[in-house]
Parts: C-alpha cells; sequence; structure tokens
C-alpha cells in the first residue's frame, strides 16, 4: 500500500474541519438573528461545542442591557453557563464560536477555562463601526498569556457582519449608550454641536 501524503491527509483534514465550521457557524448565526425580531436585539453570540465529538455544550447571545451586566458579552456568558453546567471550571477539548471575534474580556476569560479553539465571525473593527470596543486582537491576548488557544477568523465575517446591519439592530444600536463615544459617533457628535450651535 502506498503511504499516504501527509499533505493531502492535512489538507482532507482542514476541508473537514472546514465544514464542521461552517455548520456551527450557521447554525450560531441562525440561533443569534433571531434575537434581531425581539425587543433586545444583539448581533452577539456564542456556541461551545465539543472538538471532537461534534456535541453542543451551550450556547448563548449577549445579555448586557437586559441583565444590567457590562460584563455579559455573549461569549462570557456562554463561558459561565458551560462551567456551571460541567460543574468544571475546564472547558479544555471545546471549541467556542463567536458570530463576533471576542474582546479581551471574552478572549481572556476563554483562555482562563482553556478552551482549545476559537472561531469568529465579524471583527472587532466591524463592530467598532456599530459600538465602542477595545481594540486588541484575540490573537494579540492569547500570544501575551501563558495559555495555548488557536484562534481562527474572520470566518463567515460577512454573514456575522450582516447581524450588526440587520434594520432591527441598527435602530437598536442608536439607543445604546456606548456608541455615543465610539469614534465615528464623536465625528457626528462633534458635527451635531457645531450644528445645533450655528443653528
Ligand atoms: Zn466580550
Amino acid at each position: 500500500m502506498a503511504p499516504k501524503n501527509p499533505s493531502s491527509a492535512q489538507q482532507k483534514e482542514s476541508a473537514h474541519q472546514l465544514e464542521i465550521d461552517r455548520l456551527f457557524m450557521e447554525r450560531l448565526i441562525r440561533f443569534t438573528a433571531k434575537s434581531l425580531e425581539t425587543a433586545t436585539p444583539v448581533p452577539f453570540g456564542a456556541l461551545i461545542v465539543h472538538s471532537e465529538t461534534g456535541s453542543i455544550l451551550m450556547r448563548g447571545r449577549n445579555a448586557v442591557g437586559s441583565e444590567s451586566d457590562p460584563s455579559a458579552h455573549a461569549e462570557l456568558r456562554t463561558v459561565r453557563k458551560a462551567t456551571k453546567k460541567l460543574k468544571s471550571i475546564n472547558l479544555s477539548g471545546y471549541t467556542m464560536y463567536s458570530t463576533c471575534e471576542p474582546c479581551p474580556m471574552c478572549m481572556a476569560n476563554a483562555l482562563w477555562a482553556g478552551i482549545d479553539r476559537v472561531v469568529y465571525g465579524a471583527t472587532i473593527a466591524d463592530a467598532n463601526r456599530h459600538c465602542r470596543q477595545i481594540r486588541i486582537s484575540a490573537k494579540e491576548v492569547v500570544r501575551r498569556s501563558d495559555m495555548t488557544c488557536s484562534v481562527k477568523g474572520a470566518f463567515l465575517r460577512a454573514r456575522c457582519y450582516a447581524l450588526f446591519t440587520h434594520p432591527n439592530m441598527l435602530k437598536a444600536f442608536a439607543t445604546w449608550s456606548s456608541r455615543s463615544t465610539s469614534s465615528s459617533a464623536n465625528k457626528t457628535r462633534r458635527t451635531r454641536k457645531r450644528s445645533s450651535r450655528n443653528s
């Protein structure tokens, strides 16, 4: 029997992983999109899946507004619920999918939980067009830590970013207090101030 070509085997494995990642991310996008028809729409969703078996452990959406909790980001909430469910702080062997690149808080929390892999959709820069962000990439957080985690993104970026630009989401962003301090909003505010002074 001819020895297997490692590069083609590797390619086959990554094609398989790509398909798995696509399926889970699409599932997460559908789950997150459900919020867009509610009174509290959010574009941020997270899903934690066992990397080997593909069994879903937990999913969640951002609930900062509804829970009056600045730390209730989708990824952090989902990790919190997952570790409670397992009664363990160790999520090694799990992959976390997120519709948006985890912020430094969420990426740090994923590292503390020992998550092996993070796959994200939209980037921090994409989200920053609509709301405040801390502009440190997820990969940078990993790089500066003592832990390891494979970070893949931006994956299905356009599909994930569409959550941010849904008409109901755009309306909601306008009411988010955080929006007023984003750089683009600052410009708008300055323009508005100027125009109000001028008027
Ligand atoms: Zn976060």
